[in-house]
């Protein structure tokens, strides 16, 4: 239900403030002529991709990095998954990785590299690590940087020529959003996950819907997640147009935060505790615009199109033209003739080739909880035709699998377990789709060619979806196959 903004705002007057405003406010160094904002910038998160550049800019106007001590490196979108040992089998890789030492060396920023064993994908080792904490302002070279809002926390994805302003100093130049709480209030059905959730708010609000917000996460369903579920929906927030998406900090983040080792020791724990808790959306905050849904509306979704709004709940079956306005409906038949589906066909049923699960998205180790609980003990196995990988999010996400044994389980299972990195979710590295294969991803978008074959096609879901397609050689309601509920 949309409540008209006019409301809202003419109410706001004498009100409190949303988290947005708090902390924007708070990290405004001043207001550019051009009406932008110069915000102070608390952590940026580097990797070898979109980097490089902005180094040699630097380099070449003679300065030096701002604040090394709030700049963290890390290699995950070229660092191949099945053999990590260097010289790195791609020479633009390898380059591309040796970059990356040197300019971290070069410029004293730590650098989380695969031979300290806590490398991993970007957007999983800073909350791992304890780097991203609530009432912060973070940026980093790549699209799903708005996952580290799950703490409280105002994150922005940002280009080269961003990466470059901001190591020189430690500030970037934003307009101010506006802010739309999205409320998903009552229970989740058994077998649907923080995936589905996002998947279904996208399909709702439209990958463009949230063009020019912050979009705030809240509710019942929210207030009962774990952080890497608010990590899973906060990373696609993207996805659905808005600039970053964020979820009010509360006891569920400080337990996950306390004792990671760049989170506040105990003498200063209480401190900033108290000051993460003055973060919060005041209970008469105003907002832009209100959206509420119901988690009990909510089913196991899946893509059928080339965006990550055109999805389905699994029983459902692929959309009419006729269901999306005029000026989308080319955008549906470019979808329609890509994918290879047809109007009215159902989605489950569609045979796969490929299963990846992992991804800044869904590589964390409750991803892979998810799957090992509902396949131990059981015989299922990868249908013959199907390549299947499960790849972890980061080394450490890897030794707790490896310590609980799910690599065993997984592997007898017919999924390829391994090593740590961004895999297929963009392909920069070597697994790729070949020719038009098709893929049930558990990564973020399923853009054409996104899976490193201009023809592959991608389906996104939940990993315990992805696992099901995996055994079941198509897509599938998990729900029936695993008897979850
Ligand atoms: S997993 Fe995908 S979205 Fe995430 S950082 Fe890597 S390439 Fe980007």
């Amino acid at each position: 239900m949309n409540i008209p903004c006019a409301i809202l705002l003419e109410e706001s007057v004498e009100l409190g403030k949303n988290l947005y405003e708090k902390v924007f406010d708070l990290h405004t160094v001043r207001q550019l002529p051009s009406g932008a904002y110069q915000v102070l910038m608390g952590l940026h998160l580097i990797h070898e991709v979109t980097s490089p550049q902005a180094f040699a800019m630097l380099r070449e106007r003679g300065l030096r990095v701002m604040c090394p001590e709030r700049t963290f490196a890390t290699v995950d979108h070229v660092i191949p998954t099945d053999r990590q040992e260097r010289p790195l089998a791609d020479v633009v890789a390898e380059e591309m990785v040796q970059h990356l030492e040197k300019n971290t060396a070069d410029f004293g920023i730590t650098y989380f590299a695969p031979e300290r064993g806590d490398q991993g994908i970007v957007h999983i080792i800073g909350p791992e690590k304890g780097l991203t904490q609530p009432g912060m302002t973070i940026c980093c070279g790549d699209s799903h940087t708005s996952t580290h809002g799950a703490f409280g926390a105002l994150a922005f994805g940002i280009g080269t020529s961003q990466v470059f302003e901001v190591l020189a100093t430690q500030t970037l130049a934003l307009r101010k959003l506006k802010v739309r709480r999205i409320e998903v209030n009552g229970k989740l059905s058994p077998g649907v996950y923080a995936k589905d959730v996002i998947l279904f708010i996208i399909a709702r609000l439209g990958v463009k819907g949230g063009v020019g917000f912050a979009y705030e996460f809240a509710g019942e369903v929210f207030d009962a997640f774990s952080m890497e579920e608010r990590m899973t929906v906060c990373n696609m927030a993207i996805e659905g147009g808005a600039r970053c998406g964020y979820v009010n900090p509360d006891q569920t983040t400080y337990d996950y935060l306390r004792g990671r080792e760049f989170a506040p020791g105990n003498s200063a724990w209480e401190r900033a505790v108290a000051y993460w808790e003055s973060m919060k959306s005041d209970p008469d905050a105003p907002y832009d615009d209100l959206v509420r849904f119901r988690g009990e509306e909510i089913e196991p979704m899946v893509t059928w199109g080339i965006t990550p709004g055109q999805s389905v709940p699994v029983n459902g079956t692929i959309p009419p033209k006729s269901a999306f306005p005029e000026h989308e409906q080319p955008l549906i038949e470019e979808a329609y003739e890509f994918m290879g589906f047809e109007p009215g066909q159902p989605i489950a049923g569609t045979r796969i080739d490929v299963a990846f699960i992992g991804s800044c998205t869904n590589g964390r180790i409750s991803d892979l909880e998810a799957v090992a609980t509902l396949i131990r003990g059981r015989d299922f196995k990868v249908a013959p035709h199907v390549k299947a990988l499960i790849v972890p999010g980061s080394q450490a996400v890897k030794a707790e699998m490896v310590r609980r044994g799910y690599d065993r389980l997984f592997t007898e299972a017919g999924f390829e377990v391994r090593e740590p990195g961004c895999s297929m979710c963009l392909a920069m590295n070597p697994d790729k789709l070949q020719g038009n294969q098709v893929c049930a991803s558990s990564s973020n978008r399923n853009f054409k060619g996104r899976q490193g074959s201009p023809t592959g096609r991608t389906l996104l879901m939940s990993p315990v979806m992805v696992a099901a397609a995996a055994i079941k050689g198509e897509v599938t309601d998990a729900r029936e196959l695993f008897q979850i509920g």
